[in-house]
């Protein structure tokens, strides 16, 4: 059996920028707590996206949980959340004993259908926010669904988690809504082996986030607290990993791209295969290259046959409106979310792979058509 190859796994710069960060934080004892590192990671990642301000924190979860708070989520609100999407988007509206409403996805998207938004917007006119997902670095319709939130006048977070190095119509997702989100977690596009940034272009906010996330201590010589606070702050040794990182992005965002042409090259040719999708607005960063099948071979077929062959690959997200945990929340749409993680899946998209390993994944994939 060849070595293992993985969805998509930490890949540090080969000149070794990371390394040197960490040790300019060890040369100054600056390991904890934050520290230049942290500052510059905020600044360097803020100019990338363009947004005026940034906040370094924990995890992407973290990001998004303040931004719930800095948008005046709380008891008892109704948030607008995709249902297609890792449960971490959804988790911290519960934490701020918030009520989630699911909104399902289009096919041309995969991420939150408008029409189902403004049907959302017609049950529920008294919603508090709503959180966008770009979900495998493919952009929602920010067009639309910024033009009916603006109409009603509702805070937009954007969680682009698995999408820093995507433009919608050459603007980084994440800068539209009043809020964004990024995480830095070891299957990331880039990683600091875990951590998150909230940025935004209000800088007072973004200064209250970071008062939230250093457990809301007063200006004050003693210890005082008037507000509920966090330890969501990143370390100055997680920022250096994050600082060289971020130089090492458009080369990752180039490599993904090449790893979804091959596979389309290679399998889109095949009975029922369909990749994800492409509009002209937008310029994916192609986290993981995912396809859905409508023939006779099926996802499970296609993971079990890499499986065997120490390749890792997984279905698309499972909605939560299937969710044990989340079924009792509602939802509004139809059944496309349902359909798209029936039949979807992701192929490996680790950016070290080389050609010889996208051949063995195709070899495998193919080979279930011949059958
Ligand atoms: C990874 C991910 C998160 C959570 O980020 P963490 O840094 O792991 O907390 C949130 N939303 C989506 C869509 C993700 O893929």
């Amino acid at each position: 059996m060849g070595d293992r190859i993985f969805l998509s796994s930490p890949h540090m710069s080969d000149e070794g920028y990371e390394i040197q960060y960490i040790k300019e934080a060890f040369d100054t004892n600056w390991i904890a707590p934050l520290g230049e590192n942290v500052n510059e990671f905020e600044n360097e990642l803020a100019a990338k996206v363009g947004s005026k301000a940034a906040a370094a924190l924990s995890s992407g979860t973290a990001a998004i949980h303040l931004a719930l708070r800095a948008a005046g989520v709380g008891e008892g609100d109704i948030v607008f959340c995709p249902t297609l999407t890792f449960s971490a988007t959804a988790n911290p509206i519960i934490y701020q004993n918030a009520i989630p409403v699911f909104i399902d996805s289009d096919y041309e998207t995969w991420n939150m259908c408008p029409k189902a938004l403004e049907e959302a917007f017609e049950k529920y006119p008294e919603v508090k926010a709503v959180i966008v997902v770009h979900l495998y670095g493919l952009s929602a319709n920010m067009d639309k669904i910024m033009e009916i939130c603006k109409k009603h006048n509702v805070a937009v977070i954007e969680d682009a988690a698995e999408s820093l190095g995507t433009y919608y119509k050459g603007q980084h997702t994440g800068t539209f809504g009043d809020y964004g989100i990024f995480s830095f977690n070891g299957n990331k596009i880039i990683t600091t082996s875990g951590g998150g940034m909230l940025v935004s272009n209000n800088e007072e906010k973004i200064a209250k986030a970071r008062f939230w996330a250093t457990q809301s201590r007063d200006q004050a010589r003693h210890y005082q607290h008037s507000e509920l606070g966090f330890n969501y702050r990143m370390s100055n040794v997680v920022a250096g990993i994050g600082r060289g990182q971020l130089k090492v992005l458009d080369k990752r965002v180039e490599k993904k791209n090449y790893i979804l042409e091959f596979y389309k090259r290679e399998l889109g040719e095949l009975e029922g295969v369909e990749f994800m999708p492409s509009n002209e607005w937008d310029e994916p960063n192609y986290w993981l290259s995912s396809m859905t099948l409508s023939g006779k071979v099926r996802p499970i077929d296609v993971m079990e046959a890499l499986e065997k062959e120490n390749i890792e690959s997984r279905p698309v997200w499972k909605p939560m409106h299937m969710q044990p945990f989340f079924e009792k929340y509602d939802f509004v749409g139809t059944n496309v979310s349902e359909k798209l993680f029936e039949n979807g899946v992701c192929l490996p998209s680790d950016t070290k792979m080389t050609d010889a390993d996208l051949e063995r994944v195709v070899k495998i994939v193919k080979g279930l058509w011949l059958k």
